[in-house]
């Protein structure tokens, strides 16, 4: 009976140190790819996740969305970097709120963002994006602080192309911001 017990602590003294031990890997895991100020995906966790969309391919295509707060210094060095962080994390949940689960959203850098985002066409893929756009230009933020945004897009033809891809809207933002800022280059 007490060779039965003592085996049976055992058992589950093993079973409970191992689930704790896979737990402390996963929240390591997370803190990886995460970005701390936003908890968005960081750049290691947007190329790990992004697989999981070319896995699972629905109907359409996939896009990449690159988004870069304009003029962002200057609201840091107008209203002091607390608030520029504050403004990072609204755009942040402002960003999420707004696209589907399924889609992949990071912090790429500083003030931008990448969207990886399945669309059946062309014409709903500008639409997500205007939508974003104008979501970022019509809200208040602290301080009654109004920001916008520009965006660059494009098309992944298969997953070996991702990074041309990622190339080719970083381009794209570019023309937009040196096309007047506040507004989509597709
Ligand atoms: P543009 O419209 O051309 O993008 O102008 P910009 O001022 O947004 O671009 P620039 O690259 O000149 O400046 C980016 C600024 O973003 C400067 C940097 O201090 C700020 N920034 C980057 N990361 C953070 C952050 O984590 N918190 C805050 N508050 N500011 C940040
Ligand atoms: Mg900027
Ligand atoms: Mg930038």
């Amino acid at each position: 009976m007490l060779a039965v017990n003592i085996v049976l602590s055992v058992w589950f003294a093993i079973i409970i140190s191992a689930s704790t031990i896979k737990e402390f890997f996963t929240v390591l895991n997370d803190e990886r790819i995460r970005d701390p100020l936003t908890g968005l995906y960081n750049r290691s966790g947007f190329f790990e996740k992004s697989k999981a969309l070319f896995a699972e391919p629905d109907a359409g295509h996939i896009y990449v969305v690159m988004c870069d707060i304009d003029f962002f210094k200057k609201i840091n060095d107008t209203w002091g970097h607390a608030a520029g962080d504050q403004i990072l994390c609204r755009v942040a949940a402002l960003l999420r709120d707004n696209i589907r689960q399924k889609d992949i959203l990071a912090r790429f850098g500083g003030e931008e963002f990448i969207i990886l985002f399945q669309s059946i066409d062309e014409a709903s893929s500008y639409h997500l994006v205007e939508r974003l756009r104008s979501k970022i230009e019509n809200q208040l933020f602290i301080n009654n602080i109004k920001v916008t945004a520009s965006f660059g897009v494009a098309c992944i033809a298969s997953e070996e192309h991702l990074m041309n891809a990622l190339e080719m809207a970083d381009q794209r933002l570019y023309s937009a911001k040196n096309s007047g800022r506040n507004q989509i280059c597709f």
